[in-house]
């Protein structure tokens, strides 16, 4: 599904990535087999190789456009990044701004970006490579981050957090991807709740890093809810408990995702992660164990 109506909104999905990606063993810290055995058949087509376990997954951006604004959420892994800590994204060269014309947009048009969070997949078409020079891509476009992950991304402050968990496999995003629009003035940093355009609102979800951040699309009453990293996969709508390896904070990150479960289940608002393959999206509805995913 490549785009879809929220009332009178749109939203276009632009691929980056797709392959798959770990094992649900190697990619969720709290893993157990029988709850595994118990929810892998009622995964969501495509979601899963039950032959051998791998993760089908997508890196993908969305364009939402709603009440006359354009707006990018989450912005991939960028092109010609060097990237030691993750090699399937190092010096990529991929056609993602050729996808994003064909769903009929070019740079210029995006007024708005939202990185849900600041992670190396998440912010890296904020720029390109210009004559040895990381600038904006969308030259159009204000920029808004979550200000806890400015503040703990940001190479600067590293001796605050000891504990970091991603600073080996985020390695270098802060410096190409961040700080280009940071000094330029573009960017607008957010924290708590806040409505950032006509029916778009952006709402803390901590825990897979501190500033992760949700946004509620509302238009004619339909709602669609983006999620970036609150979750990776299908399998912790069943098991919200799993946290992926990638999560900054464990007891944050699972307070987040059953309220971000429980936010679509009872909203009826559509969830949309950055990673799911498959529909891309899904329903999520109560049961009597927690949640389960339902049809669109
Ligand atoms: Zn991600």
């Amino acid at each position: 599904m490549d785009h879809i109506r929220v009332g009178e909104a749109r939203i276009h999905r632009i691929e980056e990535w797709r392959g798959t990606f770990l094992t649900p063993q190697q990619l969720f810290v709290g893993f157990d087999d029988r709850a595994y055995a118990s929810s892998k058949h009622e995964i969501p087509a495509g979601c899963l190789h039950l032959e051998d376990d791998a993760i089908e997954a997508r890196l993908q951006s969305w364009v939402i456009e709603v009440e006359g604004r354009t707006i990018m959420f989450d912005t991939g892994a960028g092109n010609d990044k060097i990237r030691p800590g993750i090699p399937v994204f190092d010096r990529l060269k991929t056609p993602f701004l050729d996808t994003l014309a064909r769903a009929g947009f070019q740079p210029a048009d995006i007024d708005l970006v939202v990185c849900s969070h600041l992670h190396i997949d998440h912010v890296g078409w904020n720029t390109v490579l210009q004559e040895d020079a990381w600038v904006p891509t969308f030259p159009n476009a204000r920029y808004v981050f979550p200000q806890a992950d400015a503040h703990y991304w940001d190479p600067k402050n590293r001796h605050l957090f000891p504990d970091m968990v991603g600073e080996k496999v985020n390695e270098g995003f802060f410096e190409d991807s961040v700080r280009p629009i940071l000094e330029r003035g573009l960017a607008d940093l957010i924290s708590g709740s806040a409505e950032i355009a006509e029916g778009v609102r952006l709402d803390p979800a901590p825990g897979h890093t501190p500033g992760s951040s949700t946004l509620m699309l509302e238009s004619r009453g339909e709602k669609a809810l983006f999620v970036g990293d609150v979750m990776h996969h299908p399998l912790q709508i069943f098991n919200p408990s799993w946290n992926s390896i990638f999560c900054e904070d464990a007891a944050n990150a699972r307070v987040s995702r059953r309220a971000v479960l429980a936010r679509a289940a009872d909203e009826e608002a559509i969830l949309i992660p950055a990673h799911f393959a498959g529909e891309h999206m899904v329903r999520v509805q109560r049961s009597a164990q927690g949640f389960r995913p339902a049809p669109l």
